[in-house]
């Protein structure tokens, strides 16, 4: 592909902002320590501190994939099990990397409503068997924001974490759009986090800016114990650490992560509203952060593609996904939009 216009196939399709760029520039100069014994991962690990106002324990892993599967497994043993929505990253993106990286923790699936699990549909999984020849459930995984778009308020979460409490389970949130729930609620990332109950978060870099790199916060500090073996053990060490840790300085400094996330989802907005009264085509989710899924006829998806549009229809459940980015020109969304409305109108 020799066009380099934007498109909305998925937010991992932009390219590096220029807070998170800059600051690889700055730790560009001369020598420093290895493996993460330098100044850049230092102060990065502090900035989350202050963010999250608690001292929590900072890692950082080259992509979701291993952030989520190691936090996973730092969570159960290999005999125990993960509850998640069907429609998680985990289940459906990772390639069995969860399992993988557990040993065999099996995850277990429950239906859910707009992306989002329930206290209920945790609790019919939980409590289906409770005998010793199935796997024992220890943790329950949740997206925020979710796959399809939707962002779990404060009290949703506080509801799971209080019955993840109840039934003994660990709670993990896999943010690799954390931010763009922030912007859309105006929460800070404690109250969507560990004051409602999240032991540890997967922060996710790359959809917001960044080249690589995820950032795994425990807030639940005990459940952190030797994860720096287990990133190492993985492959996930990264000798040169202090590129993947500067770029968080640029993006938490000054609060760009939030100005990303703030932008991604007004475009998203934008697209949504430009089209949703369309005849025929229909919003498959409520738009609340940076992804618009819309049901078209196929012969329209086929129409768009024919026009140049990249993006996927098999990711969340069905329908056509178009993802916002912290660089999505609002001019391009207007392109899109457009083309989506000549096409219907045809
Ligand atoms: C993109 C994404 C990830 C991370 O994926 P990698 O390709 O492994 O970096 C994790 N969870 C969700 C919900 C995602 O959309």
């Amino acid at each position: 592909m020799t066009d380099k216009s934007q498109q909305f196939a998925s937010d991992n399709y932009s390219g590096i902002c220029p807070e998170a760029w800059a600051a690889m520039e700055k730790a560009n100069h001369g020598h420093d320590r290895a493996y993460g014994d330098d100044q850049w991962t230092e102060r990065a690990a502090e900035y989350f501190r202050n963010l999250f106002e608690t001292d929590c324990e900072v890692f950082f892993a080259f992509n979701g994939t291993a952030a989520n599967s190691l936090a996973l497994a730092s969570l159960c043993q290999s005999y125990h099990s993960v509850i998640c929505s069907e429609t998680a990253h985990v289940e459906t993106d990772e390639c069995g990397a969860p399992e993988f990286f557990s040993n065999g923790s099996k995850l277990l699936t429950a239906p859910s409503v707009n992306g989002k699990l329930t206290p209920q549909s945790i609790r019919e999984v939980a409590l289906k068997r409770q005998d010793i020849h199935y796997p024992k459930p220890r943790v329950v995984t949740l997206t925020q924001a979710t796959e399809v778009g939707t962002v779990y308020r404060p009290d949703e979460l506080k509801a799971i974490s209080a019955t993840c409490k109840e039934l003994g389970l660990n709670l993990h949130m896999d943010g690799a759009r954390f931010t763009n729930a922030c912007a859309f609620l105006g929460c800070s990332p404690a109250e969507l986090t560990w004051k409602a109950g999240v032991d540890v978060l997967c922060f996710g870099g790359t959809k917001n800016g960044m080249a690589v790199g995820e950032a795994i916060l425990f807030f639940n500090r005990q459940l952190a114990e030797d994860f720096d073996y287990r990133c190492k053990q993985a492959g996930q060490l990264a000798s040169k650490m202090r590129f993947l840790s500067a770029p968080w300085v640029g993006l938490l400094e000054d609060g760009a992560w939030l100005r990303h996330g703030r932008h991604a989802n007004h475009c998203a907005q934008l697209l949504a509203a430009l089209v949703s009264d369309l005849p025929g085509v229909e919003l498959m989710f409520p738009v609340e952060a940076n992804g618009v899924f819309l049901q078209m006829p196929e012969a329209a998806i086929e129409a768009l593609r024919a026009k140049g549009w990249r993006f996927y229809t098999f990711i969340g459940s069905g329908g056509a996904r178009f993802m916002c980015s912290w660089d999505t020109e609002e001019e391009r969304v207007r392109e899109l939009a457009a083309d989506i409305r000549s096409i219907i109108t045809a």
